[in-house]
């Protein structure tokens, strides 16, 4: 059941594309993010506390678009080295359908759900 490691430039390819993506993210949700606060004056309390939970949740999610980069741009200093694809609390390699699913996974399934 051993699977064929994931070949690095499709991994590449993959990255360029979440990272493409989140970019795109994170412009369009800080138009969206001015957008409420030039809104706010017109709004009545209700509609207000409604914009704020959405630009909490707006500026929880860029957060996270955020942390995504970074991990994109850690994966792409990996890639290069032996050991990328091998987790590193367990030494086996990391599923190739994990990393399809996931470029910026660290970790095999077993070990990232034990750590949680
Ligand atoms: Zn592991």
């Amino acid at each position: 059941m051993t699977e064929p490691p994931i070949d690095r430039e499709t991994l590449a390819a993959r990255l360029d594309h979440l990272e493409a993506e989140t970019r795109a993210y994170l412009e369009d949700s800080a138009a969206s993010e001015q957008a409420v606060e030039l809104d706010q004056t017109r709004q009545g309390r209700l509609s207000r506390m409604d914009a704020m939970q959405s630009q909490a949740m707006n500026q929880a999610a860029r957060g996270r678009a955020r942390q995504q980069l970074s991990r994109i741009a850690a994966t792409r200093k990996r890639l290069d080295s032996a050991d990328f694809g091998i987790c590193p609390d367990c030494d086996e390699p990391i599923p190739a359908a994990r990393l399809r699913h996931d470029p910026t996974a660290l970790r095999c399934l077993d070990c990232t759900a034990a750590r949680e």
